[in-house]
């Protein structure tokens, strides 16, 4: 070994540790993962690690709450909260990606795009439904989710995968909820692998974009989900993380919400361990590469839920109690691990958390060589 190589080595051993502690909380992630439990508030995360023993979210070292109003209620819907998470700006409830005076807003993952990294959305709820709408489409009532799958389908997600096969498919196709004879399906397959069902979704390989609908509606209770959150999201990361630009993805543990609309205690557990999984699944990622920023976060409480009783020793809760059946103006808390961490300790309205991740990849894009965004792209 000469003295150059000798050199060369012990740079590289200086450099490895530094880019390894990249966790460091204020610096630029390259990757950015935002996971929303829809409807999940202090009251379901404390029950959550009694039943659990502990949580994967322990793992996050930044901490904080997010005030979830919307532009017009004190109390928010999934498509307002999930928009200010998105977009960095508030809109009026049942808006998805726009402000309360109907312009498009643009949102997170139309910024990675913009800045050469892949995007993704993964939920347990229809692809179209409000939270995940509001991150790769712009409508202004939630409840046009026919095209909200037009939007998608003529976008440029790389992974979509969730529930939704009803509102892609043309109005001839058993069960659509389509009045038109688009077939959505079809379009998406053009454009990425597709898969219908658990197992077309394993058998679909190695690829670095795929799109999933793997139910007609939404996927069923935890209990009984196949695929589990935690497997969709190791699935998306191993397509996403193959753009060396980076990628920003969007996952969400739906069904928190329903159980906590239902009052359904038993449920709502069910389905906070799932997240809870899927959320080790993201910190396991980002603690590997070191360029990894995760946020988790709420886009409203629902139920304003609280353990009563219970017990440590048996991981047991025997009694809870709900406020209500619908969402409610408390704070959500926010847990933040890897670069930029920092950012999110602390109270913030909502609004602010998307502007930070927008801001993220922003930075990420400016400071990047200008080569580096084609990267990736084909010939
Ligand atoms: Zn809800």
């Amino acid at each position: 070994m000469n003295y150059r190589m000798l050199v060369a080595v012990l740079m590289a051993l200086l450099i490895i540790p530094m880019t390894a502690r990249a966790s460091e909380t204020d610096a630029v992630p390259k990757n950015v993962i935002i996971m929303i439990g829809d409807g999940m508030s202090v009251g379901q995360v404390t029950a959550a690690r009694v039943v659990k023993g502990s949580l994967q979210l322990e793992r996050c070292p930044v901490g904080g709450f997010s005030a979830t109003h919307s532009a017009d209620r004190l109390v928010t819907d999934s498509a307002a909260g999930g928009t200010a998470l998105a977009t960095g700006q508030r809109t009026n409830n049942h808006m998805v990606g726009m402000t309360p005076d109907g312009a498009p807003a643009k949102t997170l993952l139309e910024h990675a795009e913009d800045a050469g990294k892949s995007t993704g959305i993964v939920v347990t709820c229809a692809v179209t439904h409000a939270t995940p709408a509001t991150f790769v489409a712009h409508v202004d009532d939630r409840g046009k989710q026919t095209e909200i799958a037009e939007q998608i389908a003529a976008g440029n997600v790389d992974v979509v995968l969730g529930g939704g096969q009803q509102f892609f498919m043309p109005q001839s196709s058993k069960g659509s909820k389509r009045k038109d004879d688009k077939d959505l399906i079809a379009a998406l397959r053009e454009r990425m692998p597709l898969a219908l069902t658990a197992d077309e979704l394993r058998a679909l390989g190695d690829v670095d974009s795929f799109a999933g609908l793997l139910a007609m509606d939404y996927l069923g209770w935890a209990a009984d989900r196949n695929p589990p959150l935690r497997e969709m999201v190791s699935l998306a990361l191993n397509a996403l993380s193959k753009n060396p630009n980076g990628f920003a993805l969007m996952v969400e543990g739906s069904h928190i919400d329903w159980a906590a609309h239902a009052n359904e205690e038993a449920r709502l557990l069910g389905e906070m361990t799932d997240f809870d999984d899927a959320i080790g699944a993201a910190l396991d990622f980002a603690e590997a590469d070191g360029n990894t920023l995760v946020v988790v976060t709420a886009d409203h409480d629902t139920g304003g839920y609280t353990p009563l009783d219970g017990s440590l020793a048996d991981k047991s809760v025997t009694k809870g109690a709900f406020v209500g059946d619908d969402h409610t103006a408390i704070m959500v808390p926010v847990f933040a691990y890897g670069p930029g961490a920092d950012a999110f300790g602390g109270i913030h309205d909502n609004r602010a958390i998307g502007e930070a991740l927008i801001g993220f990849v922003q930075q990420a894009a400016a400071e990047a060589p200008a080569e580096g965004a084609l990267a990736g792209a084909a010939p």
